[in-house]
This record gives C-alpha cells, structure tokens and sequence, in this order.
C-alpha cells in the first residue's frame, strides 16, 4: 500500500503575518514590523490571499452557468416534447375521424345494396349504383388518409422518443453537474473561509487609509489586482513602461507608490519571490 502524500500546505499557521521574507533580510537582520517596506509586503500578502480568493470564486462562479445552461436546455426539451405530443393527439383524432367516415360510408353501401334489391325499375337501381360507387370512393379516399397519417403519426412518435431519451440524458447529466457543484462548494468554501481569516488578520497590521485605497483600487480593476510587482521595467497591472528613477523609488520600498497609468500600488519584483 502506497503512502498518500498529503499536502500539507493548506493548513499554514497564520498567527503573526511575516513581513520579513528572507529576501527582505538583505539590508537589515531585524526588519522593523512598522517600516513603509513592512507594510507594504504585507499588503502585498493580502493583495496575494485576495487573488487566491478571488480564484476559487471564478471557480465556483462556471459551475453554476453551466447548472443554469443545462436547465434552460431542459426546459426547451419538455416544450418540444409537449408540442410533439400535442401533433400526435393531432394526428391519432384525425385517424380517428377518417375511420369514422369509413363506417359510414360502409353503413351506407351496406343500405344502398340491401335497397337495390327492392327496386322497382333500372332508374332507381342505377341511382342506387351511383351512390354506393360514390360512398366506394369516398372510403377509399379515407383509406388512403388513414395511411399517409399512419405514416405521420409514427414519425412524431420516433421524434417524441428521441426527444424524451435526450430530456433523459440531459437530466442525468443535470443531477452530475448539480452533484460536482456541491462537492466543490463544500471544498472550497471551507479554503475560502480559511483565506478570507488570512487577509483579515493582515489587514489588521495595515492602517485604514492605505487599506481603503487598497480596497478601492482592487474594485475597479478588472482582474482584482491593486498591488503588482514591476515586471520588465512596465507595471504588472497595466504593463505600460515606468520611468527608471520611479523604479528605483520602487525598489527602495520607502513609501506607497502608485502607477501613474492605472493607480495600482507598484511594489519590488523581490517581494514576488
Ligand atoms: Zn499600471
């Protein structure tokens, strides 16, 4: 039996948040918790538990489209199905009404040919003659009717069949992808609340200005992201170029510096790693 390798790593400790990565212990041993550089690493740690967050929501957010995908599908199946079996009641009355007019139609040759043996010249015999040639047609005409609605009728029930087999299929498949919904909502509701505790108590060592330019910024852009890292000399928000006094500023993590373009906080590429 093969050990399970358990990653551990969803169950972090996350007492005191660590300002101080080990990349930060260049320029000093001990990093002071209340220094712009502190401060701005740990903003860049909720800005990182946010976007994971963030993640296991997008996550969460398909599922449910495709749930409502699935049942709008249904639906327009129970009305095809509804349609088809309003024709088929169509088509069966119309049969019904052709085989009545042949029991008519029947009944009177039956009473025309008992009449014509009680006739008392030709005129009336060939009268008579006439009409049965008459009703003669009229149940053939029927027949024929009868046949080609036959054909009609077997041709809407295949097409109710199918229908019906895939509202089957498509229902099954309905229950599966309501199923894997729950599972994942019950799996990551559980991430999330443990991550959603992560940035709170972070923001705890954050004052409240920086926290609500940080949650303002975060709003309004499109991808969640409020703290970026400078990548190629351009922002990682959006990538337009930053003057190389502006990154060496960056670098020094001395105070909050924003994209001119975008209004992102920009942070050193070293708080990445
Ligand atoms: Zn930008």
């Amino acid at each position: 039996m093969a050990k399970k390798a358990t990653p551990k790593q969803t169950a972090k400790k996350e007492t005191a948040p660590a300002p101080a990565k080990p990349a930060a212990s260049k320029k000093q041993a001990t990093v002071d918790n209340d220094s712009p550089e502190a401060k701005l690493r740990i903003l860049y740690q909720i800005q990182q538990t946010d976007s994971q967050i963030d993640k296991l929501r997008a996550v969460r957010g398909e599922l449910p489209l495709e749930v409502r995908d699935l049942e709008d599908e249904i639906q327009g199946l129970k009305t095809r199905i509804s349609n088809f079996q309003g024709e088929v009641k169509d088509v069966e009355a119309n049969i019904a009404k052709r085989k009545i007019d042949i029991n008519m139609a029947s009944t009177a040759v039956k009473k025309y040919t008992d009449q014509q043996k009680n006739v008392k010249n030709n005129r009336e015999y060939d009268s008579l003659s006439k009409e049965i040639e008459y009703q003669n047609l009229e149940i053939e005409l029927a027949e024929k009717r009868v046949k080609e609605y036959t054909v009609q009728l077997k041709e809407r029930k295949g097409m109710l069949d199918d229908a019906k087999k895939l509202l089957a299929d498509r229902t099954e498949d309905l229950e599966l992808k309501k199923k894997e919904l729950d599972e994942i909502v019950s799996e990551t509701s559980k991430e999330e609340k443990a991550l959603e505790k992560k940035s709170e108590n972070l923001q705890k060592f954050i004052d409240d200005r920086m926290l609500i330019a940080y949650k303002k910024v975060r709003q309004n852009a499109r991808n969640g992201l409020a703290v970026v890292t400078v990548e190629r000399d351009a922002c990682g928000g959006c990538f337009n170029k930053i003057p190389p006094q502006r990154q060496l500023d960056i670098a020094l993590s001395k105070k909050i510096i924003v994209c001119e373009y975008c209004g992102r906080i920009l942070v050193d590429k070293s708080f990445s790693y």
